[in-house]
């Protein structure tokens, strides 16, 4: 193994403050005004100022030339290794709007490696420069309603070959963002290979433009009561939905192959916003201790709370020391080594961050868990992220079988 260097590079320096800045100066005061607005009319469009705050920033953002970093190892953008862009992305956390304003946010940066990755010359033409561009959204439909999804070789929506065409038929839901109305392309995991086919190649993906016929919007699903309008988490229903055939992905029974690609950086990029959701946290939680008293004492000298601070910070270092040493090995290039180091933050970053959170939550009594500070919205967020690319305990299986493999020839 080379050296490791999981440090602050001299190239990235520069732009790491830039981001940082405008993550505290610009996009940090705008986020309540943005959140303000869900609602106003029409949960599922967006307000004029809604697009005002969202747009503008994004011109500026793109002006200053700090736009689509997470094109890591590539020609296009700044080419920054995974490791350097997870200290750009925890900045990014930080903030609402954070991620969308750099083109830097789910599902778009999995599905945008997916395109970049596999995709024909027409299909980056059509999908993939709309979305490097910040004008279009997309969503990626993996999970179904009536299937354990966590273990991805039950996926059943059919897809049958008619001619020129594939015909889909079937339901996912918790599909992120295709409740946006700039959501236009949906990249899909449906089965085409029968039993006989070995259980791996049984699978493919395939692009579905959100307008196509057939394509109805059953419901938005709901996290603790919120709906995350207009990007929303929609249950989908496919009846009988046509689309040519050049809108595979690779080829018939490749599904498994791309979800590698697309699900590692996907994931560690949540986890590395994820611990500057937590280092947020943390901040309100030492600004709020610092400054209300009770009992005559400001709150951070009462009971354990020292212990608290002190335990938030410890988990956030390792938590974040995790997530380089995975970035670290996403960098090396052998996606099966990285696997299991991709799993180990899938498990830990959620995990402390939620943590983290809810002591801020604790820290600030009933203001906690109301709508005047971020941190309610960001647990709630921060909980589903142990669901939501793989449970905490698909993850653990993958770090264990991992680990055994080490003593045993034989595949466990
Ligand atoms: C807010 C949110 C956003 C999401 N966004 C998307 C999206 O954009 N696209 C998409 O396709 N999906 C999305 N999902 C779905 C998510 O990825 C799935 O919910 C997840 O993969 C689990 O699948 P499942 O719900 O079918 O649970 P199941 O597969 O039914 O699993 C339920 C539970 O069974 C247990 N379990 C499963 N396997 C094991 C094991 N090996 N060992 C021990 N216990 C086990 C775990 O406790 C697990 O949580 C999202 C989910 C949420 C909540």
């Amino acid at each position: 193994m080379p050296d490791m260097n999981l440090g602050i590079t001299d190239r990235l320096r520069p732009i790491l403050e830039d981001v940082k800045t405008m993550v505290r100066d610009e996009i940090l005061p705008l986020d309540d005004a943005y959140l303000e607005e869900v609602g106003k009319g029409d949960r599922w469009t967006y307000t004029p100022r809604q697009t005002e705050i969202l747009e503008g920033l994004k011109t500026e953002a793109r002006k200053r030339g700090l736009w689509n970093f997470w094109l890591t190892d590539s020609d296009r953008g700044y080419g920054l290794s995974t490791v350097e862009y997870a200290y750009l992305a925890e900045e990014m956390g930080k903030a609402h709007l954070g991620a969308e304003v750099f083109n830097c946010s789910a599902p778009d940066t999995g599905n945008m490696e997916v395109l970049e990755r596999y995709s024909t010359d027409a299909q980056k033409k059509r999908w993939l420069e709309p979305l490097l561009e910040g004008e279009i959204r997309s969503a990626y439909l993996m999970t179904e309603p009536d299937v354990a999804s966590s273990d991805a070789t039950n996926v059943a929506m059919s897809c049958v070959r008619d001619g020129n065409e594939y015909v889909l038929n079937g339901e996912k839901w918790w599909s992120s963002g295709a409740g946006d109305p700039r959501c236009a392309i949906y990249i899909v995991m449906v089965r085409t290979g029968d039993d006989d086919a070995p259980k791996h190649q049984r699978h493919s993906m395939i692009l579905v433009p959100a307008d196509t016929a057939g394509v109805e919007k059953v419901r938005a699903m709901e996290v603790y009561g919120h709906d995350d309008a207009p990007h929303g988490h929609l249950h989908l229903r496919f009846t009988n939905v046509r689309v040519p055939v050049e809108n595979l992905i690779v080829g018939e029974g490749k599904g498994f192959e791309i979800a590698q690609g697309r699900l590692g950086p996907g994931r560690i990029h949540h986890c590395m916003r994820a611990i500057g959701q937590a280092e947020r946290a943390l901040e309100l939680m030492c600004t709020r201790a610092l400054r209300r008293e009770a009992f005559g004492k400001p709150l951070a000298q009462l009971g354990a709370n020292y212990d608290i601070i002190a335990e938030c910070r410890m988990d956030i270092e390792m938590a974040r020391l995790l997530c380089l040493k995975a970035a670290w090995m996403m960098d090396q290039g052998d996606a099966r080594a990285a696997a299991p180091w991709i799993s180990q933050i899938k498990v830990i970053a959620p995990q402390v961050a939620l943590r983290v959170t809810d002591e801020a939550v604790q820290m600030h009594g009933g203001q906690g868990v109301s709508q005047d500070t971020p941190l309610a919205r960001s647990w709630t967020g921060l909980r589903t992220l142990r669901l939501a690319d793989g449970p905490d305990a698909v993850h653990r299986r993958q770090v264990a079988r991992n680990e055994l493999r080490k003593y045993t020839q034989e595949r466990v």
